[in-house]
Order: structure tokens, then sequence, then C-alpha cells
């Protein structure tokens, strides 16, 4: 079977940073505790913990941890910044350099007066550090279209729309019409990070190929960018979504001549080599 990787996949820049700030600090014979996974991949979780950083997910549990806590990149609110340093632990931040311009840009859009309103899931750690902090009556969290509609936004006539960065922009083009057509104000933060979509356009480009029989996306079961990933080669083709090549079977591929591969911007190498390794085997 033929196997074809998407021109663009796996870790982006921001990732990669993450991952070789906790690696050289491990190789300095350091340890401690990361909040949260680092980057949302199970392999990588495992590796980092083998190395002296376990994941923990409250502060205090650093403790036990060397007294050192690693921020991943998805960021923290700047209240967990001070608590962190009350209970005198030592950082590594891996925050990635497009979440902190997002901070950085609501910071500054609410000093201007403007109600945020955030496009992307309530739940993710990239949009709690967001808002975290921040007073309830001045920003609010978007998913669905109907959420949009419902909003009263004639009590917020200026208004800046920020992205989670790894959303998909074409789900949320309505969202965004129909604030702008409601809030003639409306102003958009273009937050949607270069890394996503980068992997997204390249993947829509290996979905044309009309020989591809199956798309196989490999990442982390937490990890938004590779669940959009999946999205996107749903539409066109038979899409298997992997964690790990032992997620793979022969019989699933049975019949297939060629496969197309991405992965998301969390994603390990060696996991990517492991799956393509095994589906060539099939
Ligand atoms: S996906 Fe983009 S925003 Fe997120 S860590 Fe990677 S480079 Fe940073």
């Amino acid at each position: 079977m033929e196997v074809v990787l998407a021109q663009k996949f796996g870790f982006c820049a921001g990732v990669r940073v993450a991952d070789k700030l906790v690696r050289q600090a491990a190789a300095k014979g350091l340890s401690g505790a990361i909040l949260g996974q680092v980057v949302h991949n199970e392999s990588v979780e495992a590796e980092m913990a083998r190395m002296g950083f376990p994941t923990v997910h409250e502060l205090e549990e650093a403790r036990k941890h060397d007294g050192r806590i690693v921020f991943s990149a998805h960021g923290v609110a700047p209240s967990v910044r001070d608590e962190a340093k009350s209970l005198g632990l030592a950082t590594i931040d891996t925050t990635c350099k497009f979440v902190t311009d997002i901070h950085k840009e609501i910071s500054r859009s609410l000093s201007a007066g403007a109600f945020i309103a955030i496009l992307g899931q309530q739940n993710h750690r990239e949009v709690i550090g967001y808002t975290h902090d921040l007073d309830p009556s001045r920003y609010r969290i978007f998913y669905e279209l109907a959420e949009v509609k419902e909003f009263d936004w004639e009590s917020h006539p200026k208004v800046k729309i920020i992205f989670q960065t790894t959303i998909n922009a074409e789900h949320f083009s309505e969202h965004v019409a129909e604030i702008r057509g409601r809030v003639p104000e409306a102003q958009i933060a273009d937050t949607i990070c270069y890394a996503t979509k980068e992997n997204q356009d390249a993947l829509r480009e290996l979905c044309v190929d009309p020989a591809i029989d199956a798309i196989v996306v490999i990442g982390g079961r937490f990890s938004k960018n590779t669940k959009e990933l999946a999205l996107i080669a749903g539409e066109f083709k038979r899409t298997f979504l992997v964690g790990t090549a032992a997620e793979l079977t022969a019989e699933q591929f049975a019949g297939m001549k060629k496969v197309g591969v991405s992965a998301g911007a969390s994603t390990p190498d060696y996991d990517i080599e492991a799956v393509v390794e095994t589906l060539r085997g099939f």
C-alpha cells in the first residue's frame, strides 16, 4: 500500500519550543511537574514523565516534584503565575508566543472598552487561560452559532472577536457574519494560528487526490487541532483518527491501494514515523 504524507503536518513551532524547554531542563538534571499536559498528546506526556516531569493538575502538587512547575504551550491566566510565585515554585514557562500575543490583545481591547467575543471551546486550557481572571460581564465564549444568535449584542456596541488558535476558521465564518451584522463596530483579531491553518490546507490538498482511498490522522485524544484535521478529512475520505500505530489493523485497510497521512500540531515525529511504517507494512 502506498502511503503519502501531507506537505505539512505534525509539531508546530510552539510545541517544538515547549518540548525542547522541558528536554533541556531534564538534560540539566532538573525535575518538576507539568501543569496539565505540556501539549495535548499522550505519548509526549508519558515521555516527559519518564524524564522526571509528570503531569499534575494542581500547582500545589509541584512541591513534591522539586518545587518546579512547567506552564504548557497553551498558557495560563496571570493569577496562576502569581499563585506559583506565592507558593515559592520555580517556573518553566513554555507558553506559545502566539498565545501570549492573544493575552496582550485581549488586555488592550478591554482597556479600549471593548467586549470580548471568544470563538472557541469553553473548557479548552488555552481559552481558560484567557478568561480565568476576566470580569464575566466583559467577555463571552461562543461555540454554537445558536449561542451567537441568541446573545444580546445590543448591549455591547464595541466588540473584539478573538479566535481560539486551533479552531477551523471556516466553521466559524457564520458566527463572525452574525456578530458583524449586529454590531457595526465589531473588530476581528486574526488569532487563528498559521501552523494549524497550514496543516489544514495541506490536508485538503492531499484529500483532492482521487487515488487516495483513506486518510489517517494521528494525534492526542484531547488535541483540538487533531480533531479538526479529522473532521476536514472526513468531508472527503474515509478517515481514521488514531493516537499511535498500535490502534491500526490491517483489516481496516483491506483492498486499499493508497492512504494519506496527516498529524496534529502536538503529535511527535516518532508516532508519525511508526504509523507510516505500520501502514507500509500492510
Ligand atoms: S498550534 Fe500555534 S498557537 Fe498552538 S502552540 Fe502551536 S504554534 Fe502555538
